[in-house]
């Protein structure tokens, strides 16, 4: 229990409602600090895209929700280009309520990386926090991050170093990690040999999946793939750089269906192009027992502990991935649940945002 309970606003992305997936990784986090915080005795209100259905574990949070039309995703715009917002804004739509009701909460904490929210800190009276959800992918979105860090750093945290890394801050990054339902994620000690290697996340070009698809490949191995076709252009283009039948599509399963089958791969690969936030996927593969052969960029380089949880590799270096796959299939798949256990739990992340929150405050 926290010794202070608060009424927390948490707002969610402006990309995709609750549980359609669209949100990535921001819909993992939510329900994570959001039932976390819930245990420990905070009042939690949700805000979200109107069509949006609270995770499993966050019953105890009040959901509001909002029509409107999406934000484009940051991650797909250029660097240099200008913050949009389209008409029927669902982003102003969430920010108006925010505002309408700030006097009722002691803090809002928002999870969407979008200009807007990072631009309005300074002018709420109530105290707005923001958790970044990933690193630098515009010159425009790096200006507002670093411009709240410069008035008041204690409002800023990011899931891992190698994120908080690609910001110019004024000082140490406060760096959180991310919370997951561990009950949930079963471990199983043996993989499934049929099953093959896995490879979970958005299916879109900062993934990396024709690095995975191609690892795959060259062990003659068949490669189950789970996600959300969020360019489905680039999923055909992936399907034909190798031969028929390499690769499995299981699409976006909700999480407990996505583990129950995660758990049966021997490995897990994660081939990130981009500076990855964190790593979600790395973290649910270990839980269910999965070592991860990763690539050493961004957040999963501070997840896969080398020759206990899986190992790391040079990035975009397809051949060490292949030859390491053979490695991370020996070890103990004990370690890996174990670790997550240690670090990565609901009640170890809640405890970290509410020991932030309580210094910004
Ligand atoms: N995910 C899911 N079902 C699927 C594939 C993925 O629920 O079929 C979830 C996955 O469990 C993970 C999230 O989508 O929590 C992706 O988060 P990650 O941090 O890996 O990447 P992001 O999409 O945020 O860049």
């Amino acid at each position: 229990m926290s010794p202070s309970p608060r009424r927390l606003l948490v707002v969610s992305t402006a990309v995709g409602t609750l549980g359609s997936g669209r949100g990535g990784g921001v819909e993992v986090t939510l329900a994570g600090l959001v039932a976390g915080l819930s245990g420990r005795g905070h009042s939690l209100t949700v805000l979200a895209a109107e069509g949006s259905r609270l995770p499993p574990g966050c019953e105890g949070a009040t959901l509001w929700s909002r029509p409107g039309v999406d934000q484009p995703s940051w991650q797909h715009q250029p660097r240099q280009g200008p913050v949009q917002l389209p008409a029927g804004s669902l982003l102003a739509a969430l920010w108006e309520t925010a505002l309408d009701h700030q006097g009722e909460f002691d803090a809002i904490l928002n999870l969407g990386y979008d200009w807007l929210p990072f631009w309005l800190t300074p002018h709420l009276a109530t105290p707005l926090f923001h958790l970044v959800s990933m690193g630098s992918v515009a010159t425009v979105m790096d200006e507002v991050i670093t411009s709240v860090d410069r008035w008041n750093p204690g409002r800023l945290a990011f899931h891992s170093a190698a994120q908080a890394g690609d910001f110019s801050l004024g000082g140490p990054a406060k760096v959180v990690g991310n919370g997951f339902d561990l009950a949930s994620y079963v471990f199983r000690p043996h993989s499934d040999p049929e099953a093959g290697l896995g490879w979970a996340g958005r299916i879109a070009p900062e993934k990396g999946l024709e690095d995975a698809v191609a690892v795959a490949a060259q062990l003659g191995r068949r490669l189950s793939v789970w996600g959300l076709r969020a360019d489905p252009a680039y999923a055909l283009a992936v399907e034909a750089s190798v031969p028929a039948g390499t690769i499995d599509w299981r699409g976006f399963l909700p999480s407990e269906r996505l583990q129950a089958e995660l758990g049966r791969c021997t490995v897990l690969l994660n081939t990130p192009k981009w500076n990855e936030a964190y790593g979600n996927v790395v973290v649910e593969a270990m839980a269910c027992g999965v070592p991860v052969v990763a690539y050493r960029r961004g957040g999963p380089a501070e997840l896969v502990q080398p020759e206990l949880t899986g190992l790391l590799v040079p990035p975009d270096d397809r051949q060490a991935m292949a030859e390491a796959v053979l490695m991370a299939e020996q070890l103990d798949r004990h370690h890996c649940r174990r670790w997550v256990e240690r670090h990565c739990s609901r009640e170890a992340f809640a405890a970290r945002i509410d020991a932030w929150l309580s210094e910004g405050l």
